[in-house]
């Protein structure tokens, strides 16, 4: 959690220009707020890392997302493919706006591959929900192909990716539009925030449309715009909007000093054997948030992470049984309970979520154990790290032999 990591008095300096005149509230208000916009200034933080000619803040990853899907035309009935490994919020946003999941096979990049995508279409498929996982990205030029050869909307959920790249083009500028989170969790806080990016001017003022009740944010009398299309409100404050601003322009030097230090935990623990490491499609282009450890087999990798609980050592993720980032514990939509119908359960559901099987994503994700990079690591902090990790590691495998 970087961003959080480096909290202080840049982000109090912006908190404080909006706490000055009170003016929460991001659109209109000229007169009043000495000109203080800081949900555009966050805006043009994130144009100015990611190159997108067009970026629109939200109130969370969950809404940016969820906007992406709307202004890319998905909608009732739609099939999206998605994968089974990522934060719960890309399939509900799925699933809100009345599409209809279909779960593909992820690879060791821990995103979609383009293989998995091929055998998920359907005459039905309209879309691809791509994830960009653990700060890394997918192997975008085979998942380009078979998107242009099938004809298909790429929207781009970059949640955990902001400021990765591949090849020099940023993730979430691949598809029609893109989002991004800034929640408390991720490279840059607005403590909550979302900001969805697009290089077409028509997904973008659909988007800031769509956030926003319909306004079209034409005029000074906010009760008098035209509205081309309904909305919903998915606003960000200024306040939020404010932390962002702040904590974007620390990104650069955070995601220097996240590679630096995730080069040191791989070059010290490639020395163990049985710790190997996920994919990189562009090492180049890593925001290096993640240092994501891939054991030989799931079982080993179980045992590493019993290992490290006895250990005392902390500060990984093991995906595999998380409740919120993995499809095994997704009892909720393999039975659908909802507090409402949604599209899917009156349409149905183009795949059975309870049985369907994905041999490859739970192989990947079970060997998979993620450690958070922390920009305030010294050194000996690594050294330490690194150390522990080993010794359980060889305590896992050893049994195996023994
Ligand atoms: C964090 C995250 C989100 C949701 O972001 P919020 O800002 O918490 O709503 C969406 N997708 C992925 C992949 C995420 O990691």
């Amino acid at each position: 959690m970087p961003g959080t990591e480096l909290f202080g008095a840049e982000e109090r300096k912006e908190v404080n220009d909006v706490l000055e005149t009170g003016i929460l509230f991001r659109y209109n208000q000229e007169a009043l707020r000495i000109n203080h916009w800081k949900a555009k200034d966050f805006e043009a933080e994130v144009r100015k890392i990611t190159g997108a000619k067009f970026a629109h803040a939200m109130s969370s990853g969950s809404t940016a997302i969820a906007t992406a899907l709307a202004a890319s035309g998905i909608g009732v009935g739609d099939e999206v493919i998605v994968p089974p490994f990522t934060f719960i919020a890309t399939i509900e946003a799925v699933l809100f706006v009345g599409a209809l999941p279909v779960f593909a096979e992820v690879d060791e990049t821990l995103c979609l591959s383009a293989d998995g995508i091929k055998k998920a279409i359907t005459p039905k498929t309209k879309g691809v929900c791509l994830v960009h996982m653990c700060g890394g990205m997918a192997d975008m030029d085979a998942i380009m192909k078979v998107i242009n050869d099938n004809k298909l909307i790429l929207v781009e959920d970059a949640g955990q990716a902001f400021s990765s790249s591949y090849k020099g083009t940023y993730t979430g500028l691949f598809g029609t539009a893109g989002s991004y989170s800034f929640d408390f969790f991720k490279i840059a806080t607005a403590g909550e925030g979302g900001v969805l990016v697009t290089n077409s001017e028509e997904i973008y003022k659909k988007a800031d449309v769509y956030s926003d009740h319909g306004h079209n944010h034409v005029g000074e009398k906010r009760g008098m715009e035209q509205h081309p299309y309904l909305g919903f409100n998915y606003r960000i404050g200024e306040l939020n909007a404010a932390v962002g601003v702040a904590q974007t322009r620390k990104v650069p030097g955070i995601k220097e000093k996240n590679r630096k230090h995730k080069q040191f935990l791989i070059d010290t623990l490639s020395k163990t054997p049985g710790i190997g490491f996920a994919r990189l499609a562009d090492p180049e282009g890593d925001s290096a948030t993640f240092l994501n450890i891939l054991m030989p087999d799931p079982e080993t990798a179980k045992r590493t992470v019993a290992e490290f609980n006895a250990a005392g050592v902390g500060g990984f993720d093991y995906w595999f049984t998380n409740m919120y980032h993995f499809i095994n514990q997704w009892d909720h939509i393999k039975e659908m309970r909802t507090v409402s119908k949604l599209a899917v359960q009156v349409l149905g559901a183009p795949q059975d979520y309870k049985t369907m099987q994905l041999p490859v994503s739970q192989n990947v994700i079970g060997r998979l154990i993620s450690f958070g990079i922390r920009c305030t690591w010294t050194e000996q902090d690594m050294i330490n790290l690194a150390a522990k990790i080993s010794e359980c590691v060889i305590k896992a495998i050893k049994p195996v032999n023994a």
